[in-house]
């Protein structure tokens, strides 16, 4: 496994593609904004294009909408899942904290 040290730039949540979310992702999220559950699906969530899950919403650039204009997550410590595991498991360029 490469070695990583995230570089806090963002890039990675402005990448196109879903950020698919678990129920337990759901509840986190909810609960570090302070929101019930079905509260945060219905601001924060879509269904996703397996329309099998659901997805955070997308600004219209395409980064995710918590990712605040200083490249920072708006609800690291209650990320979803997906989101904990990158990069590793994933095939990815362009991001600097990876080892070549
Ligand atoms: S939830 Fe946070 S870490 Fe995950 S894509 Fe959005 S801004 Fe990035």
């Amino acid at each position: 496994m490469a070695a990583f040290a995230c570089q806090r730039c963002g890039a990675c949540c402005r990448w196109p593609g879903s950020v698919l979310l678990e129920e337990a992702d759901l509840a986190a999220a909810a609960a570090a904004l302070g929101m019930a559950t079905e509260a945060f699906i219905a601001a924060h969530a879509e269904l996703a294009r397996n329309r099998a899950q659901l997805t955070l919403k997308e600004r219209a650039d395409g980064a995710c909408e918590f990712l605040d204009p200083d490249g920072r997550c708006r609800i690291y410590a209650a990320r979803p899942q997906q989101c904990r595991d990158f990069p590793h498991g994933w095939r990815v360029e362009g991001c600097p904290g990876r080892d070549p």
